[in-house]
């Protein structure tokens, strides 16, 4: 039987501008004829959100997952990268394809970042790296991320996937660590279709990331390294600029939203709200719940919203240490709070298009 307003509601709903900003901003590559390897809307793309995002140095790659392999490489690093598995299977991929071993720490059960009391004791002779991921934008420990990288001369890049925008104390996310990775996917907050960025401290650092996203090519007649092909094209980068212009106002009405959410559904036992770390501005990315002992699981409350055409999702889960790529490597039973919080987590839809009403109606589902 059906209700007038049961239409589905997915996790979450791609922000486009309207068709004729994009096609106004599409019309020059038919004059220039150039749609790709670093044109005139990728040089302005990186320009502006270099100053968006208060970045010391961007460069911007085709998806954010190929940023973080090349992000890695350019750090040439060896042997062990401590991580989290409480994350989308690219962060632990984009080690496994460097060729390192990823060392799993478990996260701390308040913001579901990397857990810093636990992180040194994991640190061998053979580790090289730190690879830390904001989860939902919520910002990593990085003061104690950074006096420990410093005592073992340690690398840290960030995965800031979820971060994009987000502030600390004033402070742009893309200036912690060595390097931070950006996705600019149809999911995310931003988005260039596909897209993504490394930020990085050490403009060093550019030449080599220059070169693993296109070839090695320095010159026409010259290829001075090995790489392979990441390079955003001009369509991509054209969306990006369109994007950008109303980044502001689109994670406003995110904002909205999220408190919907929050003054529907806090203060109810067994429910656990994410919360807004202090001196954080958030981006409001994802809406993540906790159900704690609630009188429902996390699967049962998802199994309702889904017979009523709501699509939440279980984000993360499965761990990447849990995953069947990686069976028999990795043991989840030493990330426990990471997997408490795997096997009790939904995230709901939550985009700046959602209307307020069907907040009401999502949580009334979760309550019922
Ligand atoms: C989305 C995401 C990525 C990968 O980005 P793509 O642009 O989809 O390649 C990496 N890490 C995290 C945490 C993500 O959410």
């Amino acid at each position: 039987m059906g209700e007038c307003n049961t239409m589905s509601i997915q996790v979450t709903r791609v922000s486009m501008p309207d068709l004729e900003e994009y096609i106004d901003e599409i019309k020059d590559l038919w004059d220039s004829h150039w749609i790709t390897n670093m044109g005139a809307k990728h040089k302005q793309l990186e320009a502006e959100l270099s100053s968006y995002l208060h970045a010391p140095y961007v460069t911007l790659f085709t998806n954010g997952h190929l940023a973080l392999e090349c992000a890695i490489a350019a750090f040439k690093l060896k042997g062990e990268v401590i991580t989290t598995p409480f994350t989308f299977a690219s962060t632990t991929h984009a080690i496994v394809q460097n060729g390192l071993e990823p060392v799993f720490c478990d996260i701390n059960p308040h913001d579901y970042t990397i857990d810093t009391d636990q992180l040194e004791s994991l640190i061998t002779d053979k580790t090289s790296a730190i690879i830390p991921v904001h989860v939902y934008g919520n910002i990593c420990n990085i003061n104690e991320i950074e006096r420990i990288a410093e005592q073992y001369n340690l690398k840290v890049i960030y995965d800031a996937a979820h971060a994009f925008g987000v502030t600390l104390d004033g402070v742009g996310v893309a200036n912690f660590g060595d390097a931070s990775i950006f996705s600019f996917h149809a999911t995310k907050v931003f988005n260039t279709i596909e897209g993504g960025a490394v930020t990085f401290k050490n403009e060093a650092l550019r030449k080599s990331l220059n070169e693993l996203k296109n070839f090695g090519i320095t010159g026409p007649e010259s290829v001075e390294s090995v790489g392979g092909n990441a390079k955003m094209n001009e369509f991509q980068a054209a969306m990006g600029i369109c994007n950008l212009r109303h980044i502001d106002s689109e994670i406003a009405k995110r904002h909205a939203v999220f408190e919907r959410y929050v003054e529907r559904l806090s203060g109810i036992k067994g429910i656990r709200l994410g919360q807004i770390q202090p001196g954080v501005n958030s981006n409001y990315a994802y809406l993540p719940v906790i159900f704690d002992r609630y009188r429902l699981s996390r699967d049962e409350v998802f199994a309702k919203l889904k017979f009523q055409g709501i699509y939440a999702r279980k984000y993360f889960y499965p761990l990447t240490n849990n995953m069947e790529c990686y069976k028999d490597r990795f043991d989840v039973e030493k990330t426990p709070v990471a997997k408490e919080i795997a096997d009790n987590v939904l995230t709901l839809p939550i985009y700046p298009d959602l209307e307020l009403d069907q907040v009401d109606r999502i949580c009334a589902i979760v309550l019922r």
